[in-house]
Formats: structure tokens, C-alpha cells, sequence
């Protein structure tokens, strides 16, 4: 443990919290950041990013590193564990409960961000990490000259799918809706690309198999009909990029929360208690991306700095 009282705790290492923690030390704040992942967040996870500004072609490693790099380098103290549970004191302050240690700090920007929803199909579970993945970037490799199903239809879906179809011989997009909702630059890349197939109005009804699975049911949403496709086992896999769910339970009692599970935060990322500021995808925002995430964990780190300033 580098430290048991600091100004600022920053929780999470992706974007937002990389940005905090790097604004909160070049403030002069004592900041520790908190991440038991590899650094980045999920955008470690992708392959190349191609909408941050000013950098058209880096991967999504390189970028989440060297934010996170960045943040280190301005002088924040790193603390490679998961934040257990948070407390606020009577005097204002916060306890961090990190294993059996604790830590104290004056303020908080939480950046958690968000996880991967699941598509619910029968099966889901049961073969997560053994023909089911969330992560076209970890695991496409396992899936070489093999048969991909894609299941999603907005940008992410898009992405993955186009990244898939350079390593899979066949990539199969299932989507539930009658159209894409991506940009249509990518859309015209999918309906180019000579082995991706689209499905529209499908979704994936269960997944089943022994050690691996070997049957995958499709549904048509229109006519309700089920299609059984056979396949030898390690031969095929699915990959799902149905959207993402803020992950924010950490904060729960000290925040207000919208329908998506969003943290409701004011402009300067405050929420109802005071030192606590929320940052990135856990936060109900318009439009969840790198861009967007570091600026909201600068202005976090700032009103932190401004908070206390005054207290
Ligand atoms: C496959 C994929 C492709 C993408 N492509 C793009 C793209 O091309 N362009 C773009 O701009 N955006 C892209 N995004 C979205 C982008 O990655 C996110 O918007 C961004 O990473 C959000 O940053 P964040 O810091 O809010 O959250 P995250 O990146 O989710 O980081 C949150 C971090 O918090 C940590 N954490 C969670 N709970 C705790 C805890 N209790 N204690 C300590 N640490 C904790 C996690 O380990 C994680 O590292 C993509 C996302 C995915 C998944």
C-alpha cells in the first residue's frame, strides 16, 4: 500500500479516471489512483481507435496505456487493487476499503465505467469463455479460419465484426432490429466486406452443445420461426456487443441514479454528496466514448480541486 490518506482518490483506470488523476496531481492534490485491471478501461480492449482526436490511428491499448501512463508520470500514486467498498466519514472525509487495508481521502472521483450487457440467450452463462465472448480484441484469435456469430447491431457491434472478419473465415451478424444504428461510413465497410453475412430481425434464442457448444438456435423476431444451425465442436464461436451497463454499485447509497443506471451528475460532475464526483460511462451522458470520458474526469479532478479549496 503507497499511501493511507491522500486528497484524492481516483477508482478506475480507464479514460476518465486516468484524466482525473493526472488533472488532480498537475493541481497539486496528493492522488492515488485505483485499478486492479490493466490500465485503460475497456478501450485497452479494442483494436485500433480511429475517432480520438488528433490520433487517427493508435490501439485502443496504446491509448488506454498511455493516459494512464501519463496520469503516473504527473506524479499520482498507483494502487493496483479493487476498491471493495466506499465510506463517507462524519467529518466529510471518505474510507476506501481496499482487501483488508484502508485508505482515506478527502475527495472521490469515481470513474467505474461500464461492463458488457449480456444478450440473455439460454446457454449465455454456461459457455462464457468457451464459445462465448464479449471481446472481439481477447479471445478472436481463438476463433482463426473458424465460423464467428456477431450478435448486435449498433457501432460497437459494427467494429468488432469488421475486426473478426480479418481473423474468422465467415462472420455472421445476427441483429435484432430491421437496420443497423452505426454510422453509415461503417455500415457501408460491413456490406462491403465479402464474408460478413447480415441477418436482420434475429436474435439468438440458446446455445448448446457438452464441453463446447454445438448448437446455436436463431429466432426470427417477425415470424417467431426457430432455425437450428449444427456445427462441430471448436469450430465456431458468438460474440456478443449488445451495449453496456454503468457499473456503479460502489457509489449507490451516496448517489441518484437514472433508468440506465447512469449516475446523475451536475456539469462540473458533482453529485448529491458533497467530495464525491462521478466521471465517464458510469454517468448518464449522451454519448459514452474515450473523448468524452477524459474530458468529464477533468473537469472532475477540477471541481474536486475546487471543493476543496473551500471546505
Ligand atoms: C470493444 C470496445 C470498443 C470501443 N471503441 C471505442 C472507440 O473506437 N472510440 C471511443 O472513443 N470509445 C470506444 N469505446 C468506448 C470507450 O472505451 C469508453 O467510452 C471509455 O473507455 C470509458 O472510459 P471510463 O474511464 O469511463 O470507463 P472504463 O474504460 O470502463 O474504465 C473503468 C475502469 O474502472 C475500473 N474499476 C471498476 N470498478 C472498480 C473498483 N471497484 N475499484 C477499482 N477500479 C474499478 C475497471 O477495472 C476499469 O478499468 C469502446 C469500448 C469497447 C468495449
Amino acid at each position: 500500500m503507497v499511501s493511507t490518506e491522500c486528497d484524492l482518490a481516483v477508482i478506475g483506470g480507464g479514460p476518465a479516471g486516468s484524466s482525473a488523476a493526472l488533472y488532480g496531481a498537475r493541481a497539486g492534490l496528493k492522488t492515488v489512483i485505483f485499478e486492479p485491471g490493466l490500465p485503460g478501461g475497456q478501450i485497452a480492449q479494442t483494436d485500433i481507435v480511429d475517432n480520438y482526436p488528433g490520433l487517427p490511428d493508435i490501439s485502443g491499448f496504446e491509448l488506454g496505456s498511455a493516459l494512464y501512463q501519463h496520469a503516473l508520470d504527473a506524479g499520482v500514486d498507483q494502487v493496483q487493487h479493487f476498491v471493495d467498498a466506499l465510506h463517507r466519514k462524519p467529518d466529510g472525509s471518505f474510507l476506501l476499503n481496499i482487501g483488508s487495508d484502508e485508505v482515506s481521502a478527502r475527495a472521490i472521483v469515481c470513474a467505474l465505467g461500464a461492463k458488457a450487457r449480456k444478450a440473455g440467450f439460454t446457454g449465455e452463462d454456461t459457455f462464457t469463455g468457451r464459445g462465448v465472448s464479449y471481446c472481439a480484441t481477447c479471445d478472436g484469435m481463438f476463433y482463426r479460419g473458424k465460423l464467428v456469430y456477431v450478435i448486435g447491431g449498433g457501432k460497437a457491434a459494427c467494429d468488432e465484426a469488421l475486426f473478426l472478419s480479418r481473423i474468422a473465415s465467415r462472420v455472421i451478424m445476427l441483429v435484432r432490429r430491421d437496420q443497423f444504428r452505426a454510422p453509415k461510413g461503417i455500415v457501408n465497410k460491413i456490406q462491403a466486406t465479402a464474408n460478413i453475412d447480415v441477418r436482420f430481425n434475429t436474435l439468438v434464442d440458446s446455445l448448446a452443445g457438452d464441453a463446447l457448444p454445438t448448437t446455436i438456435v436463431l429466432k426470427n423476431v417477425l415470424t417467431q420461426q426457430l432455425t437450428e444451425e449444427r456445427h462441430n465442436p471448436g469450430s465456431f464461436g458468438v460474440f456478443v456487443f449488445t451495449g453496456f451497463d454503468p457499473v456503479a454499485g460502489l457509489v449507490n447509497e451516496y448517489v441518484d441514479r437514472a433508468d440506465d443506471g447512469g449516475v446523475i451528475t451536475k456539469e462540473d460532475m458533482s453529485t448529491k454528496t458533497p467530495g464525491l464526483f462521478c466521471a465517464g460511462d458510469m454517468r448518464v451522458k449522451p454519448l459514452r466514448q474515450v473523448v468524452t470520458a477524459v474530458s468529464d474526469g477533468a473537469i472532475a479532478a477540477t471541481s474536486a480541486y475546487n471543493y476543496l479549496a473551500l471546505i
